[in-house]
């Protein structure tokens, strides 16, 4: 089976590189599946977990949004924050997941809101990719 070269770089470090068979990440227009020799794109990315498929296994990596750039046979993803599931800290996000749902039941404004909206986004991604499953 064909592979593509994933990179996944946030401004600290490169959280993964390996040659994998598919990419699924979730973009701003919805789900994109990637596979070797896909038309080149650059497409900025919801705060959701990446799939990797490597044979029969699927890894996730929790990834913060950010950008991914399609290249022949490499796909890059430029992120602020991103995770693989052994790095992740599970009280962590459950602590930071229910901080962000009592700042949202508060009145707040629109700013604080918003920002309570990307923290639990980011502490469901994070729960999710290590199997965790939430509707939001
Ligand atoms: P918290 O409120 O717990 O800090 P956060 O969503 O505000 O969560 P970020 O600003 O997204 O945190 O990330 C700050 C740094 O901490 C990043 O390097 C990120 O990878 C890391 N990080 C955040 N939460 C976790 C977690 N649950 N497990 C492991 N690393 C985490």
């Amino acid at each position: 089976m064909s592979t593509l070269r994933l990179e996944i770089v946030t401004p600290e470090r490169k959280v993964y590189e390996k040659d994998v068979n598919m990419v699924v990440v979730k973009g701003i227009a919805g789900e994109l599946g990637i596979m070797p020799q896909h038309i080149p794109l650059v497409t900025p990315l919801k705060v959701a977990p990446v799939k990797a498929k490597i044979g029969n296994e699927n890894e996730f990596i929790a990834v913060h949004g950010g950008f991914m750039e399609v290249r022949k046979d490499k796909v890059v993803i430029l992120a602020e924050a991103a995770e693989l599931g052994s790095d992740i800290d599970v009280s962590r996000a459950r602590l930071a997941k229910e901080r962000a749902e009592r700042r949202l039941a508060q009145k707040q404004n629109d700013i604080n809101a918003h920002r309570a909206e990307l923290a639990l986004q980011r502490a469901i991604s994070r729960l999710e990719s290590l199997g965790e499953k939430y509707h939001m």
